[in-house]
């Protein structure tokens, strides 16, 4: 699975058979430190493993140098847990990402294509010259970079193959980047060939993935709205880790960011690669519904979601609608419902616990649960 060489991002390991890691990007005006740190506390309660903030003027460069000195540290067990990495996220402005390696930044974002070579040569410089923290244990990395190329800033040679062959355009500018960081003698870089069209996403991928051994952070750009976006995240992003491609991952959505991470989390955990969380099967509905069985599921999903001692279990709970195919359903799940005509049996781990009435399952359902954490 993934790129065979591995780098690091602060504490996180990218490639090189690490688990797909999960990224996702404030919203909020980097220069307003708390409202930022606000979002990266919520982000890593979510599972976000990576977190990418902007930073497009040098007035922000002091809230940024905050953000990562207070981060707060990743989600997990343990006392010595490191702080999520930041990643900063550079336009044009070369000068910025110096900023962001002397404020401490895990990583930087660039897109070479924007930024003349003597400058990006610069930033290689002082990403290597620099030392990030690791994990407990682990040697201190250099600032991670990742070249991020997009369809509006190729080199004015490959606009042309752009218009008939995009995916081929993309891959040959990042290769060419990914190749004049080698000349410098520098490894700790990843790749992005992100494009707004899905098929174009999976061709860029694909063919990057034959040419580098770098790692690659995946995504769909500009995906869209939450409905839209998940759906052309889950098929793009889906398509290419089920290849075995992709190190890292954002499933850009035009919305709440803790919605990427809980998105980016369960594509990881549909395709059988990684799992946080509570899993929720419901059933699709159908005329031998005998309750409301939408109501009951989506309850189930956002306080399992949303209950702090729960939400990073992972645990399956089945919510099901009848007495045909329930009780089966939920028996394989570790926990579930069976519904009948206004009330429900509730199973632990196969058991039947008890019978009780509509009103009351979702409650005793939690408590069941919680009991058993
Ligand atoms: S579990 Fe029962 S109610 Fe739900 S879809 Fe299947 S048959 Fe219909």
């Amino acid at each position: 699975m993934g790129s065979e060489r591995r780098i690091r991002v602060g504490a996180v390991p990218v490639g090189g058979g690490a688990p797909v890691a999960v990224q996702s990007m404030t919203c909020t005006r980097t220069g307003d430190a708390e409202a930022t740190l606000a979002q990266v506390r919520e982000l890593v309660t979510a599972g976000c493993e990576i977190v990418r903030v902007s930073l497009p003027t040098a007035e922000e460069a002091p809230a940024f140098a905050r953000l990562v000195r207070e981060a707060p540290a990743r989600a997990g067990a343990g006392e010595d847990r490191p702080r999520v990495p930041i990643i900063a996220d550079i336009h044009y402005d070369w000068r910025l990402a110096l900023a962001a390696v002397e404020a401490g930044a895990a990583g930087v974002r660039i897109n070479p294509g924007t930024m003349a070579e003597h400058h990006v040569r610069e930033i290689v410089r002082a990403a290597a010259d620099a030392r990030v923290p690791a994990a407990p244990g682990e040697p201190d990395a250099p600032v991670a970079i990742r070249i991020g190329v997009n369809a509006g800033s190729l080199p004015r040679d490959l606009r042309g193959r752009a218009a008939t062959d995009a995916p081929g355009a993309l891959v040959e500018a990042a290769l060419r980047w990914a190749e004049r960081f080698e000349e410098w003698d520098f490894t700790d870089y990843k790749l992005s060939v992100k494009s707004s069209s899905v098929p174009d996403t999976i061709a860029a991928y694909r063919l990057l993935a034959q040419k580098t051994c770098a790692p690659l952070h995946v995504g769909v750009t500009e995906a869209g709205t939450v409905r839209s976006g998940t759906v052309k995240s889950a098929v793009g992003i889906g398509a290419l880790l089920a290849d075995g491609i992709g190190d890292t991952l954002r499933a850009s959505l035009t919305g709440d960011p803790v919605e990427e991470v809980r998105v980016a989390w369960q594509i990881l955990a549909a395709l059988g690669l990684r799992r946080r969380g509570p899993d929720v099967i419901s059933c699709p509905t159908c005329g031998r519904t005998e309750v409301d069985i939408v109501r009951l599921a989506e309850d189930v999903e956002r306080r399992l979601g949303t209950d702090p001692a729960l939400a990073g279990r992972v645990i399956t709970v089945a919510v099901m609608g009848c007495r045909v195919n329930g009780p089966e359903e939920a028996r394989h799940a570790d926990f579930g419902i069976a519904a009948g005509t206004g009330e429900g049996v509730l199973f632990d781990h196969g058991e039947r616990v008890e019978t009780l009435p509509e009103g009351q399952l979702v409650d005793a359902l939690l408590a069941l649960i919680r009991a058993r954490a």
